[in-house]
């Protein structure tokens, strides 16, 4: 990315850190990756228990294995298991005490807009987990739910290359609104603010373009 870019990144990654601010989020800017993983490890206390939320941003910060070598408890749904034991880990993880996650889109509105395959992330950014640590690139930010929508259905054709689910998607590149049981996109979230629960939601976000 040359430096026109960056700062481009830059400037919409401190307009989102404002309109998330005026939302009653905690909104924090970080200017790359590394520096979102610093500031997520110091919000985390040792002996907290901990979800991680499936993201291409969190996977380029290595978060995984950080999580796992940490002194946490860590509700680690990303083991070789029978997919029945992952989705009971799913479901305790519900009530962690941190929630790391992305989100897939941002609006001008400050509301974060999520498409999940299980429903675990965009449920538990709605209820369950104490604190919510979103991480989030400047690539995010939407003007509106109708963009938010079109960018998160553009992300789920990719989740679905990447990970390699049966859904006609994954060759076409184009949605073709599969009734497939390797489906990703089932349920949509949206949270509106951060008011309800004061300090439950912190997001990062980094002045530069991360995951999809
Ligand atoms: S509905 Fe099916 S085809 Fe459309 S993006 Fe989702 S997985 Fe792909």
């Amino acid at each position: 990315m040359n430096s026109i870019e960056k700062w481009m990144y830059e400037c919409d990654g401190k307009e989102m850190v404002k309109i998330l601010n005026d939302k009653k989020y905690n909104a924090v800017y970080v200017d790359n990756i590394s520096e979102a993983k610093d500031k997520i490890l110091s919000l985390i206390p040792d002996g907290s228990s901990v979800a991680l939320g499936g993201s291409e941003t969190l996977n380029a910060m290595d978060l995984l294995n950080e999580i796992r070598n940490g002194n946490y408890y860590f509700y680690d749904r990303y083991q070789d298991l029978p997919f029945k034991d992952i989705v009971e880990i799913m479901r305790q993880s519900m009530l962690a005490d941190y929630l790391i996650t992305s989100t897939n889109a941002v609006t001008r509105q400050g509301e974060l807009v999520n498409m999940d395959c299980t429903g675990n992330r965009a449920a538990s950014m709605i209820f369950g987990p104490k604190k919510v640590i979103v991480v989030v690139g400047a690539n995010k930010l939407v003007d509106n739910m109708d963009d938010a929508m079109k960018r998160i259905e553009r992300v789920a054709i990719m989740n679905t290359k990447r990970l390699n689910h049966k859904a006609p998607c994954k060759d076409t590149g184009k949605c073709e609104d599969c009734m497939t049981k390797g489906r990703l996109c089932n349920y949509v979230s949206v949270v509106k603010n951060g008011a309800k629960f004061e300090d439950r939601f912190t997001v990062i976000v980094i002045g530069d373009k991360v995951g999809y």
